[in-house]
């Protein structure tokens, strides 16, 4: 019997096979009665799964480069905003 209570190690997981665990999770779900106790360990991945999405997702936010149509472009949303913000010379746009 394998070890429920140890954490799920889906970090390692591409984006491709989280997709289809989620997927195959969701279809055995299906297929167990409410009352089941074999729910458990099914929820407890899916919710693994979730968090490691959820923090995939943060970390494409943290990583966003964001492009004037200028050609100016920065991975510091404030600097961007400055720049998209105010013309003139240093950190403004030119194209304004
Ligand atoms: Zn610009």
């Amino acid at each position: 019997m394998p070890n429920l209570i140890r954490p799920h190690d889906v970090r390692g997981l591409t984006a491709g096979e989280i997709q289809r665990t989620r997927r195959e999770l969701r279809a055995s779900l299906a297929l167990v009665r409410p009352d089941s106790p074999a729910r458990v360990p099914i929820l407890s991945l899916m919710s693994a799964i979730d968090t490691e999405l959820a923090e995939r997702r943060a970390l494409d936010r943290e990583q966003m480069i964001y492009l004037c149509s200028c050609g100016f472009g920065t991975d510091d949303q404030d600097w961007f905003e400055d720049h998209a913000g105010s013309a003139g010379p240093g950190r403004g746009c030119p194209a304004r």
